[in-house]
């Protein structure tokens, strides 16, 4: 998915115009690529249909490259689609009382080891009811939010063997509790598994316990007997999370089984696990898409340690593979040094704005992009010009290299030569006969430097430091 992704960006990249059909044939490679992920056919054309209301109108009007405003729009889409922000775990609500939480899911899904992995959590989130977790505050792209640590004794937690069909998962819980030192309540193999969830629930409240996890049997969805218990089992231990456990690399069916769960049991959020695998991505999107439900964690492993808060923000850039991916902004600014910029414009202050500037000036805007591109960087630039207008201009500053060459020195370094009168025609004409082109195209050319130094002049005032583009101090 992320190489595709990539793709989408270098082919918006390309085109001279951004029109609605080229929009349409980029939604057309991200939605085969987001099938290919395995994401949901429904979620994918409501996130289709989302980026293209914004983008058919976006990339004509505003300041950025069209690609990056593309892929601005669909990592914004990608991270609302995936809820936002980072979903912290419930606390119990009632004073004194366990938060409770149910684990539910397919066979072989991680259950048993999310249950581990969260005890673990629980143990290290402390003791005690609210007060509610610290809200992820507002990030700028690229920031990692690390939640504040926690001092204090460490939380005590209930672990509830509630699979009693699979032969060895009471053994397996035993056995990852004892590793972490967290009890667990197994009244065994022959006990209901309703009366497990409120005879565990039950002993955290009478021995104090900060949390209390309940595990149980996967389940199939069409298992209507297996998913009836399930309910039973949810009524039994009234839970503060049901937290439904997907394995990352279910694909398409993730969709499905997140509906049948949410909508036959009702859940809270998920853990998204084996995300350390090959995963294609697809499910993050599909289970937040489907139930509306946050994913609250990640499993990135198989040791008891590999849990992770979910990250809409980091998964979306994972997803689109936005590592590399930098601003217009930053772009332009490597590409043009403020000590450069202050130099051109210190130039362009004093008049001296000549040929020789032109073309190393022209290279770099070349470097950044379409002259459309940077026209619509410009203030008052965009809409003023028609695509055509801007077409044009690109074809001609791929002659100006061609006439700069043919131009005298003294033309290049004093372009009053060129421009004011009888004798600058004269010139212009020698130019054009050399180049084999006609006298209006040099003259437009000539017109063009002047704009392009009126261009450069107000694009230097907004990048230099204290300009509204301009570096950090
Ligand atoms: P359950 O049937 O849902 O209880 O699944 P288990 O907890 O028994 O896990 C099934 C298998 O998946 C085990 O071999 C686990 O070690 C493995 N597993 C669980 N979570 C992860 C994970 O996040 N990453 C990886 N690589 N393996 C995992
Ligand atoms: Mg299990």
């Amino acid at each position: 998915l992320t190489e595709k992704m990539a793709g989408i960006g270098e082919m918006l990249q390309g085109k001279k115009k951004i029109t609605a059909a080229s929009v349409e044939r980029a939604l057309g490679e991200v939605k085969r690529a987001l099938l290919d992920a395995d994401v949901n056919l429904k979620v994918t054309n409501g996130l289709i249909e989302s980026v293209r209301n914004q983008a058919v109108g976006k990339l004509l009007i505003e300041g950025v490259t069209p690609d990056q405003q593309f892929v601005k729009i669909m990592y914004d889409e990608l991270v609302k689609v995936m809820g936002s922000q980072q979903a912290p775990l419930a606390r119990s609500t009632k004073e004194g009382e366990p938060v409770v939480i149910l684990l539910a899911g397919l066979q072989g899904a991680g259950k048993t080891t999310a249950a581990a992995k969260l005890a673990k959590f629980c143990q290290e989130r402390g003791a005690g009811v609210a007060p509610a977790e610290e809200p992820q505050p507002e990030m700028k792209e690229g920031e990692v939010w690390t939640p504040p640590q926690r001092e204090g004794p460490p939380g005590k937690v209930l672990l509830v063997a509630g699979d009693v069909y699979r032969p060895a998962a009471i053994e397996q819980l035993q056995r990852l509790g004892e590793r972490i030192g967290a009890e667990v309540f197994a009244p065994g193999r022959d006990v209901d598994p309703v009366d497990i969830a409120r005879g565990g629930v039950q002993y955290a409240r009478d021995g104090g316990f900060d949390a209390v996890i309940v595990d149980t049997a996967g389940r199939q969805v069409i298992d209507e007997k297996l998913m009836d218990e399930l309910v039973k089992v949810k009524g039994a231990c009234e839970p503060d999370e049901v937290l439904l456990v997907v394995d990352a690399m279910t694909g398409q069916e993730a969709a499905t089984l997140t509906a049948a769960f949410n909508e036959r049991v009702g859940i809270t959020g998920a853990i998204l696990t084996k995300l350390d695998g090959d995963s294609r991505g697809g499910s993050a999107l599909s289970v937040q898409g489907v139930s509306g439900r946050p994913i609250k964690f990640v499993g990135v492993g198989e040791r008891i340690d590999d849990l992770e808060p979910f990250y809409p923000d980091r998964m979306a850039s994972r997803i689109l593979g936005m590592g590399d991916i930098v601003s217009f902004v930053e772009k332009a600014q490597k590409q043009v040094s403020e000590a450069e910029m202050a130099q051109l414009s210190q130039k362009m202050m004093d008049a001296t704005f000549d040929f020789n500037d032109f073309l190393e000036q022209s290279k770099v805007v070349r470097n950044m992009g379409s002259m459309a591109n940077v026209a619509k960087m410009i203030p008052g630039m965009a809409g003023k010009l028609s695509q055509q207008q801007m077409d044009d201009a690109e074809d001609r500053a791929e002659r100006a290299d061609l006439f700069i060459s043919l131009m005298l020195p003294e033309e290049r370094t004093n372009p009053d030569l060129l421009i004011r009168d009888a004798a600058a025609l004269q010139r212009q004409r020698r130019i054009a006969k050399a180049a084999q082109v006609r006298p209006q195209d040099v003259a437009a050319f000539i017109s063009d430097f002047q704009t392009m130094r009126t261009m450069m002049s107000r694009m230097s005032k907004r990048m230099a430091p204290g300009g509204d583009m301009g570096g950090a101090p």
